[in-house]
């Protein structure tokens, strides 16, 4: 094998903060200390940072600043609309759809609400993770109080029909939240235009090349929802907590870069991801999991039969290779990924599975890279398995 290189693969895991974003930041680690809630001038500077960066993201999202809260983050975002719309609409009804492959800052929510007398459907998804909007039609009830479906999938990368799941949910006047984490900075959105009907949306700073820890909630004027965090007068009595100023100006930065081209540019990373799939392909029993084409850019998931995609995982960081697997181990649990399950899986090649997924640190030497030392990796580990008989192609 060639020289080894460092390859980061795991854009949806988090992704680098750029020295942009680092440079705006600084200011207000250092002299720029200031409260925003205090009346003297480097208060006020602080407090002017914040609102800058409100503006920023909601340009970028085709939102009012007035509708955008700051959070620590993703998994804040998606508890505060869950939890908080369910109690506060309880009155109306108990009764949430999701989906069984939300990321767990949903379903965890929506498990505890569901001990707290609430009721949850969660929506079948088809071989590919798509959800039917026919079935959502079929799931609403009269005490149906919130619908919570994903943008976009961050193990498989599935974009779901977003547009159509919202004009349902509007058509019924129920609140529709949607977790765009993963789809932030990697396909374009536009609350005022295709996404009219979503009523509220989480993003997170760290997956779109911002720090980590800081977050937002757009909450549609209008929609109701209790607080999350109780205390201070911050982000206008909803969300209490001193603002994480040079989080908040870092996310502001990195959202602007993150938005700006954003065709050409995930156009370029499509191109590499595709290239690369393609290669992966060529490997004999690997079957690519997600939907072929409506998928984020940069995100390939691969099953190789007759492997331990933990042991596939620390083979390649050996060659210098960062990725990520749906297999039960490094998932923290006994059970494998809940989102391959869900499309239909089974768990012994669900164990052999290998997430990568392509940013702003590839480029075409990484996709060289990967393409020399994954297939002689999966060849070792097939070597040593009991199992193994070379047979099929790739399914495509
Ligand atoms: C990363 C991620 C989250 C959690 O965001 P944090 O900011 O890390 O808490 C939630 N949902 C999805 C889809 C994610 O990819």
């Amino acid at each position: 094998m060639g020289e080894n290189r460092f390859v980061y693969m795991d854009h949806a895991a988090t992704t680098f903060t750029k020295p942009e974003v680092v440079e705006a930041m600084l200011p207000f680690l250092k002299d720029h200390f200031g409260n925003p809630s205090s009346l003297y001038s480097i208060g006020r500077e602080a407090k002017e940072a914040v609102e800058t960066s409100r503006e920023k993201i909601a340009q970028a999202l085709g939102a009012k600043p007035d509708e955008i809260y700051f959070t620590s983050g993703g998994t804040e975002s998606d508890n505060w609309a869950v939890k908080g719309t369910a109690f506060s609409r309880q009155k109306k009804g108990k009764h949430i759809i999701s989906t069984p492959i939300e990321h767990h800052a949903v379903l965890y929510p929506c498990e505890y609400l569901e001990t707290q007398g609430f009721k949850v459907t969660y929506l079948p998804v088809d071989e590919y993770g798509l959800v039917k909007p026919g079935e959502l039609e079929a799931a609403i009830r009269d005490d149906t109080i919130l619908i919570s479906i994903m943008y976009a999938n961050n193990e498989i990368g599935t974009i779901e029909p977003i547009p159509e799941i919202g004009k349902t949910a509007r058509e019924h006047g129920i609140p529709f939240h949607t977790d765009a984490v993963q789809a932030i900075g990697n396909i374009p959105l536009d609350l005022h235009g295709k996404d009219k009907h979503i009523d509220m949306l989480s993003l997170s700073s760290h997956k779109f090349y911002g720090p980590k820890g800081v977050g937002a909630l757009y909450i549609r004027e209008g929609i109701e929802i209790d607080n999350y965090m109780h205390g201070g007068a911050q982000e206008k009595e909803k969300r209490a907590g001193t603002e994480n100023v040079a989080g908040i100006t870092g996310m502001g930065k990195a959202i602007e870069l993150a938005t700006a081209n954003i065709e050409k540019h995930s156009e370029e990373i499509r191109k590499m991801r595709d290239r690369l799939r393609a290669g992966i392909q060529e490997i004999p029993d690997c079957r690519l999991n997600g939907h072929p084409e409506k998928r984020l850019p940069g995100n390939l998931n691969f099953s190789f039969e007759y492997i331990e995609g933990e042991s596939l995982l620390l083979m390649l960081d050996q060659m210098g290779v960062c990725s990520s697997t749906g297999s039960a181990c490094s998932s923290g649990s006994l059970d494998p990924s809940h989102v391959l399950s869900a499309i239909g899986v089974p768990p012994e090649i669900s164990q052999g599975s290998l997430r990568l997924t392509l940013g702003d640190a590839n480029n075409e030497d990484d996709i060289d890279y990967v393409l020399e030392v994954l297939p002689q990796v999966v060849g070792k580990l097939r070597a040593i398995s009991p199992f193994y008989k070379p047979a099929s192609v790739c399914e495509k």
